[in-house]
């Protein structure tokens, strides 16, 4: 804890002013791990962790392989012997179901206000701006995700999405660390029924690294300065960080002051996933106007994963119409593919992205909404990291292809140069095959690639696989 800077708010003891705008942060817990239990309940209570492509290393972890010193990106063979010892349970990746079950959640998510913006697969902003009673809205939606789809997730609502994001981190820690914070604001936090002497308090509770938008570096660079908590970052003249920092990091500041600075849809990259999506101006009932929305979308997608230096080991594509538009017709699905090897490539991402909405558009609906999610991120070599851009044993084609489709894009903005959405790229016309059955419970999936990933503890596909299905026995 850092000494204290400034002093406290003289005007504390008056609640705050009615907000501009209230948004809320719905989000699932150990999301990966919980899915898996949905299905296979003898795996509640146990250390449990779910492993990337090819079963490399752990993405995914219970609250009890995390107390048992499992790390976020632990290699299987480093944490291989915890299966013997204290029974650790590793699974391989099963992103169908993670999908579909995003999907789930994401559809009674959107209940809870009137706009809905997906974050990551199991995260989405929703708009509550002009609702009353957002925190009994949000135990309700919670109790629903938990009993219709069987997930734990916790909501947090504030003034503005990085204190939706902070509400939620602390409705979470007070759950699972009891005397982190206290314990009436586990599950549910809503900052907006505190007094501004209460939120102040939390914020000092609060390590500056747990912010939103405060990468691991910044936050080392922060508390060299003495900026220890969200309170001390809330405190700093926004101009300064500006100068010292950046214009992110001073947007930030001015959020977690209660000032809405990020607008809907307009988000850095979460971590772990890349989300790239979007609701369509006016419906959009075309296969030809979505395949264009989706190139463009996992043409971004593509250019943030480049941008950060690492590939992809999934894609998860969704279209869906509108859950405020009760006279249209519903019809929300998504689609998991693999991409193997994980991959960087625009025209790769692309392409499956394309074959994917192949697999699930129906014509006769008004779509509303699409998306592309980047799962299963990975980083690239250390030498790529250090030498950012040097090119790669066996890929030097499409790195240069690549690069070049950058440099024009950075020169003459974002749209200059992409892929004409006849999307044969990487097409491999993977619509074939015997998956017919599929009727409306699953799509069909493209054929398989001759590769086969390696994917030894995969639990079965139950909610997007016919012969998948879970079996009951009775008696
Ligand atoms: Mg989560």
């Amino acid at each position: 804890m850092s000494a204290p800077i400034a002093p406290a708010h003289a005007a504390a003891a008056a609640p705050p002013p009615p907000p501009a705008g209230a948004f809320a942060l719905v989000d699932g817990n150990n999301f990966y791990a919980a899915c898996e239990r949905v299905f296979e309940p003898r795996l509640r209570g146990r250390p449990l962790v779910v492993l990337s492509n090819n079963d490399g290393c752990a993405i995914a972890r219970s609250e009890e392989a995390k107390a048992l010193g499992v790390a976020m990106g632990a290699p299987w063979f480093r944490i291989r012997h915890l299966e013997q010892q204290a029974g650790l349970v590793a699974l391989s990746a099963n992103f169908a179901l993670y999908g579909d079950m995003s999907q789930r959640l994401m559809e009674v998510a959107a209940e809870l206000g009137q706009g809905q913006e997906i974050y990551s697969i199991d995260e989405c902003f929703i708009d509550l701006t002009g609702l009353p009673e957002a925190s009994a809205r949000a135990r309700q939606t919670r109790e629903r995700i938990q009993r219709w789809l069987g997930l734990p997730t916790c909501i947090g609502i504030g003034p503005t999405k990085t204190l939706a994001k902070l509400a939620n981190h602390i409705a979470k820690s007070a759950e699972r660390k009891p005397g982190s914070y206290p314990a009436r604001l586990a599950q549910v936090c809503n900052l907006l029924e505190l007094t501004a002497r209460q939120r102040d308090w939390l914020l000092q509770r609060t390590p500056v690294a747990e912010v939103w938008g405060v990468g691991p570096r910044s936050a080392a660079q922060l508390q060299a300065h003495g900026v220890q908590t969200a309170l001390d970052l809330q405190r700093l003249d926004p101009a300064l960080v500006r100068q010292r920092w950046s214009v992110v990091l001073e947007r930030t500041v001015r959020e977690l002051g209660g000032l809405a600075c990020i607008g809907f849809e307009q988000v850095p990259a979460p971590k772990q996933q890349i989300a790239v999506t979007r609701s369509f101006g006016q419906p959009v009932t075309e296969l030809d106007d979505l395949r264009q929305a989706l190139s463009h979308f996992g043409s971004r997608a593509a250019r943030k994963l480049r941008q950060q230096g690492s590939r992809a080991g999934a894609l998860l594509v969704f279209i869906r119409t509108s859950p405020f538009r009760p006279q249209d017709a519903p019809y929300a699905r998504s689609l998991v593919l693999p991409l193997n090897p994980p991959s960087d490539d625009t025209l790769r991402l692309v392409g499956t992205t394309l074959q994917a909405l192949q697999a699930l558009y129906r014509p006769g609906y008004r779509y509303a909404k699409a998306g592309v999610l980047l799962l299963d991120l990975q980083s690239g070599p250390p030498q790529a990291e250090l030498d950012w851009g040097a090119p790669q044993a066996g890929s030097g084609r499409s790195q240069r292809l690549m690069r070049a489709l950058d440099a024009v894009n950075d020169r003459f903005g974002a749209q200059a140069l992409w892929l004409g959405a006849a999307g044969g790229a990487g097409g491999a016309g993977g619509a074939g095959g015997a998956g017919g059955g599929g009727g409306t419970a699953g799509c069909t999936e493209p054929a398989p690639r001759p590769w086969q990933m390696r994917q030894q503890r995969r639990s079965p596909r139950y909610t997007t696989r016919w012969d998948e299905l879970l079996q009951v026995r009775a008696g």
